[in-house]
């Protein structure tokens, strides 16, 4: 030990000398690495508003033919982020929407009206959309069953929005990124598919989910622009028991820290906070493990997620001090899963194919933990079943099988296979030492590990984060790992192309960071399809509004109490008619407005999480699901006119004073008419201080 020091005194001199000259590069280094550097990247960050039909259209997440929306919980957002080179060269443009995944002729559409207005700047080799896969956005803008124009034209409208508000707002700037805990916020729900992994693996992971957030913060001329923030969670929290549009708990999260920032650094411009979604595909929030839980509901439960996922963006947010600096560079492409031969290193059984997609008998059996499906199937089913083919035969009518797609997709049994299937979409962007992966699927813990490790291995040490933006660009279900699949849970049971899916995926992405690593242009897409213009539409709202029975539209209903106190909820009702006969994108239904002074300030509007919205009609009921008849379709709209239910619980820090609700409704008088608006106004009622209260 003596020795040891003596040899290192001798060596003081220059060593010392180095070391000197090391910490002082170390700490110019640190220095320029906070916010005292010069701007090396352009930023922009944009918001658009994607509410589309709110009643009478079908939520899809879970598969439950009469989940049925009646209103609106929160309303739903593109949030866009422009990532550029200084010289304007070369760009990135990522936006998160609060839906359950994109499409594909979404993204179209979004590029042409892009390109209407920008020329070459914006296409589909540099514009990435993402969902964050809230089971509470209805469906109807895929060009699938269901499809709605209206609702696909509000979506991309406000996807254009929110990019060309970031487009408008492009400043030289800095990315600081920062990765951390969330604390109890997820927890695995196919643990024993998971636990085939390999032990050596696993062991290499503290958890059996991913617990860390990766956060960027854009800072701008005048102070941060925006925050986007990855972490993997299903948004579930909200189940099949709700009927409200909501973005869930990803939605509190954005909601919450957008008001917290507009407040705090006053800039005047619009602070953008977007949570996105990453490998989440075996991660729920409903920490019971039983469809429930943390909360006392699924408001609260979605509430208390979003909560853990805010708490730690906010440290994240102030904390970030590493900035990014290097190249900005992307490659997307478009590649066929079907029938691709997969090289025996990423298999590690010698060489394999992907197989045309087909669902196994547990993607019927829904994922136990979230709900549940099908109650004639369940997880880990893994014996073909003549009664069930030949039932799903008889009801769905598939396409056939042959006993080479099932020898292909063993061990999980078919249920039915797709009719049809395109190239999907897949890229890799790095910015500095940040890279990115889009995927447009649901990947486990595991198997998004094993991508990024594919990813950072081909782009090298230059590259220290990885991050999986999954649900980008299109959907193409699960991707389970082989070991995972071997088990049939739910993610192996939807994971389409067989057991070689993730080494597919791992070789395709693999491909595009050896190409952005070597600076050699990506392969060549294959060609996606469009099917725009191509599938029927269906109506939105009803034919007409009949008149209520006894009174008039915009006629107050249930009048508000004369005062209220914090934590209490405010009810109000109107007559009014089907708000999808006149939805406008971007407006309110609903604003609480106070009294200042003289003048009515609104303080909050149905976009607000505190506030629900519900419209009924006496005769119109929604059976519920049946079990026994998966396939029961919800009746038609009617005519009749619609109480419309607003209630506001009264947050802690609210204002005392005199305030009232306004609600935007409409009437259509007949059919083929424009529907007519009207506001409506209830009686004024005075928030208060509960007693005892500290004024
Ligand atoms: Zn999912």
């Amino acid at each position: 030990m003596t020795e040891n020091l003596l040899s290192k005194s001798r060596l003081s001199r220059s060593g010392a000398l180095a070391l000197t000259a090391a910490l002082i590069a170390l700490f110019v280094a640190s220095c320029s690495s906070t916010d005292q550097g010069e701007p090396n990247y352009l930023i922009g960050s944009g918001i658009g508003d994607i509410t589309g039909p709110v009643v009478d259209v079908a939520f899809t997440g879970y598969v439950r033919p009469t989940h049925i929306a009646n209103g609106v919980h929160t309303r739903l957002k593109a949030r866009a982020f422009i990532m550029g080179a200084l010289d304007g060269t070369r760009r990135l443009v990522f936006v998160v929407t609060d839906l359950l995944n994109v499409s594909h002729e979404m993204r179209l559409s979004v590029v042409d009206n892009l390109r209407a207005k920008f020329g070459d700047l914006y296409t589909l080799d540099n514009v990435v959309l993402s969902a964050t896969h809230t089971h509470s956005s209805p469906g109807g803008y895929a060009h699938e069953a269901s499809f709605r124009q209206g609702y696909f034209d509000a979506v991309v409208e406000g996807i254009t929005e929110a990019i060309e508000s970031a487009h408008e707002s492009l400043q030289p700037g800095r990315i600081l990124v920062a990765q951390g805990p969330v604390q109890d916020a997820a927890a695995n729900r196919s643990l024993v598919a998971y636990q085939q992994n390999p032990e050596p693996e696993r062991a290499r992971y503290e958890h059996d989910t991913d617990r860390e957030m990766t956060l960027l913060r854009f800072e701008g001329n005048d102070g941060p622009i925006g925050v986007l923030t990855w972490f993997a969670v299903h948004p579930t929290s909200l189940t099949y028991d709700n009927s409200l549009v909501s973005a869930d708990h990803k939605g509190f999260a954005a909601l919450a820290m957008e008001g917290q920032l507009r407040r705090r650094i006053e800039t005047g411009e619009p602070f953008v906070a977007a949570f996105g979604q990453s490998n989440c595909g075996d991660v729920t929030g409903n920490l019971n493990l039983d469809n429930t839980g943390p909360g006392v509901d699924d408001y609260d439960s979605a509430r208390i997620i979003g909560q853990r996922q805010l708490d730690a963006a906010m440290r994240l947010f102030d904390t970030a001090s590493s900035r990014l600096e290097g190249d900005l560079d992307y490659r997307l492409s478009a590649v066929d899963f079907t029938d691709l031969e997969v090289a025996g290193e990423l298999t590690g059984a010698g060489p394999q194919t992907t197989c045309f997609p087909a669902y196994g008998y547990a993607f019927a059996g829904g994922s136990t933990e979230d709900g549940g499906g099908h109650p004639l199937f369940m997880e880990g089913m893994l014996e073909r079943d003549e009664g069930i083919d030949a039932l799903v035969q008889v009801v769905i009518q598939p396409p056939p099988v042959t006993e080479e797609l099932r020898a292909c997709h063993a061990p999980k049994p078919i249920l039915y296979r797709k009719e049809q299937q395109d190239p999907l979409p897949i890229g890799v962007a790095k910015v500095g030492w940040l890279a990115m992966v889009f995927i447009p699927s649901e990947a486990t813990t595991m198997s998004g590990r094993r991508m990024r490790d594919t990813v950072k291995e081909r782009l090298g040490e230059e590259v220290r984060y990885v991050v999986i933006a999954g649900y980008s660009n299109d959907y193409s279900g699960y991707i389970a790992t082989p070991e995972e699949y071997a088990m049939q849970q739910y993610e192996g049971g939807h994971t389409l192309f067989g057991p070689w899916t993730l080494p597919a995926f791992q070789q395709e992405l693999g491909r595009l960071a050896e190409a952005l690593a070597t600076g050699q242009p990506g392969p060549a897409s294959e060609d996606q399809g469009d099917l725009r213009g191509m599938v029927e539409s269906e109506p939105l709202g009803n034919d007409y509004d009949e008149p209520p029975a006894d009174g008039s539209f915009g006629d107050v209903v249930t009048a508000p109490s004369a005062s209220y106190v914090s934590g209490e909820t405010v009810s109000v009702a109107f007559w009014t008619g089907h708000p999808d006969n006149a939805f406008q994108r971007g407006a309110s239904y609903v604003e609480i407005q106070r009294l200042a002074g003289s003048d009515w300030v609104t303080i909050m509007t149905e976009g607000d999480w505190p506030t629900q919205v519900r419209w009924t009609q006496a005769s119109r009921v929604i059976p519920p699901y049946d079990p026994l008849d998966p396939f029961a379709t919800p009746p038609p709209p009617i005519n009749e006119a619609f109480t419309v239910s607003i209630a506001w619980q009264v947050p802690d820090d609210a204002e005392p004073g005199t305030h009232r609700v306004i609600f935007h409704g409409s009437q259509k008088q007949e059919p083929g008419s424009q529907a007519v608006t009207f506001a409506a106004q209830s009686p004024s009622f005075e928030i208060t201080r509960p007693a005892g209260a500290v004024p």
